[in-house]
């Protein structure tokens, strides 16, 4: 293939995201074709896919529906606004999104990606407020070590110091929960801790400092992922949820990672047992096979707008490629998968066995953590002194160079495989990095 041939790349012209361009660029790592759970490089070697792409391909790679669906509605629709019209096909995907939902989850708004389905439901959180005659609840509370995306609400609520340095002003009035990480606490639990629902309870000092009227809404990942699978203690999203409610605050639960079934159920609210006001969901709606993202909203959010007298307020929000009709064929596609091979239910049988394969890594030289829920896994290593992240991205590519790829996040390893994982590719994924940690010794 020669356009993937690295021979042939210019490796200026393509500034890549999230990424050490020229560090990367002097050994490029390339994909030019999946399958199932396997990428295949250029040079004819298959890496077992452990990420899931990036926690998108919860299906497996290049479904056949889902590309056949994108195939036959490119041909058919490339492109229809939803500015004042629309196609059938966001109304039906909206509608089967809908009905997968839990609970009063019952309206979407669509975009293009995780970061835009983020931003949407902080505005939507702000201007419900507003259409309700409550327009001076203006703040937003985030919680350290959380990921929401890279826009500029995102960016704002997000919890990691690194990501936000650089870029000047964020967004006024926003507080912060405190992470629900303490290792001494809850160092190798299996699932959920014990230890540390309490933490829910700073919630209430923020309240206290602010006054409620001035608190639009907490935005939370349920789990949080790309900062290192950070499993909520026990009693913790309840509790948040009783203050929200306390306090009429709206609760909104990014599972732009967790949703689709990665939690073992179809949404991690279901999981948790606890139901928030916006959900936002992205990587796994069209198995990241066609870029979208999905804000759904609780009836009350919506009729707040649509109740609101004529005019008044109005939600002056909205992309082009908003509800883009190929992206709706895609996502279609990809809940009858879901539905028909019952992929959340199958992560729940498998997890387990995922769980026990993960915490057999204990006692191996430098980790020092392992955590799990669902189909997900962080092995949390020893830095080494003075380089926080260089162990755990020397440990991804003697991972890769054996054929399975695993994600680093600092130092803490990621897994999180397409859904249709088999037991022996779990054994593989685990096995080749236990190998890597004790040559890494
Ligand atoms: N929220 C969460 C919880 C995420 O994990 C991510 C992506 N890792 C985003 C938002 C942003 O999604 P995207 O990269 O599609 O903008």
């Amino acid at each position: 293939m020669p356009s993937s041939s690295p021979t042939q790349i210019d490796p200026e012209a393509y500034w890549m995201p999230f990424t050490a361009n020229r560090r990367y660029k002097r050994d490029p790592v390339l994909f030019d074709s999946a399958d199932g759970m396997y990428y295949h490089r250029p040079d004819g070697s298959k890496v077992l896919d452990g990420i899931a792409g990036l926690w998108c391909v919860n299906a497996g790679h290049r479904r056949p529906e889902v590309v056949q669906a994108i195939a036959h509605c490119a041909d058919r629709l490339d492109y229809a606004s939803s500015f004042q019209m629309s196609h059938p096909l966001a109304f039906q995907f909206a509608e089967a999104l809908c009905e997968q939902a839990p609970g009063e989850l019952s309206h979407v708004f669509f975009s293009n990606s995780g970061s835009e389905a983020v931003d949407t439901a902080l505005k939507i959180a702000l201007g419900y407020h507003k259409a309700r005659g409550q327009g001076q609840r203006v703040r937003l509370i985030g919680r350290e070590r959380s990921y929401h995306g890279v826009g500029f609400g995102g960016l704002s609520v997000s919890g990691i110091g690194g990501h936000r340095k650089n870029f000047g002003n964020l967004l006024p009035y926003v507080d912060y929960l405190p992470h629900t990480y303490d290792r001494s606490q809850m160092a190798y639990t299996r699932g959920q801790p014990a230890w540390g629902a309490h933490l829910a309870d700073e919630l209430e000092r923020i309240v206290a400092l602010h006054d409620a009227s001035t608190i639009a809404a907490v935005i939370v990942e349920p789990v949080a992922g790309s900062t290192g699978v950070l499993v909520p203690p026990q009693g913790y999203l309840r509790r948040l949820r009783e203050i929200c409610d306390r306090h009429g605050i709206l609760l909104i639960f990014d599972e732009v990672i967790c949703a689709f079934g990665r939690l073992g159920a179809p949404f991690a609210s279901e999981r948790f047992g606890v139901l928030p006001d916006i959900v936002t969901c992205a990587k796994g709606l069209t198995n990241g096979a066609i870029p979208m993202g999905a804000t759904l909203v609780r009836d009350a959010v919506y009729e707040a707008y649509m109740d609101a007298p004529e005019g008044a307020i109005e939600f002056s929000h909205g992309y082009t490629y908003s509800g883009h009709p190929v992206a709706c064929a895609a996502g279609l596609a990809t809940l009858a998968i879901h539905q028909s091979e019952g992929l959340a239910q199958r992560a729940r049988e498998l997890e387990p066995y995922w769980e026990d394969a993960a915490h057999a890594l204990c006692g191996l030289p430098g980790v020092v953590d392992i955590r799990n829920i669902g189909l997900l896994a962080a092995v949390e290593l020893e830095p080494r002194a003075g380089k926080p992240g260089q162990r755990g991205f020397g440990v991804h590519q003697a991972c890769l160079a054996k054929g399975s790829l695993i994600r680093s996040s600092g130092d803490a390893m990621l897994l999180s495989p397409p859904l249709i994982i088999e037991k022996a590719q779990i054994d593989e994924l685990f096995s080749t990095l236990s190998e890597v940690l004790r040559q890494d010794a």
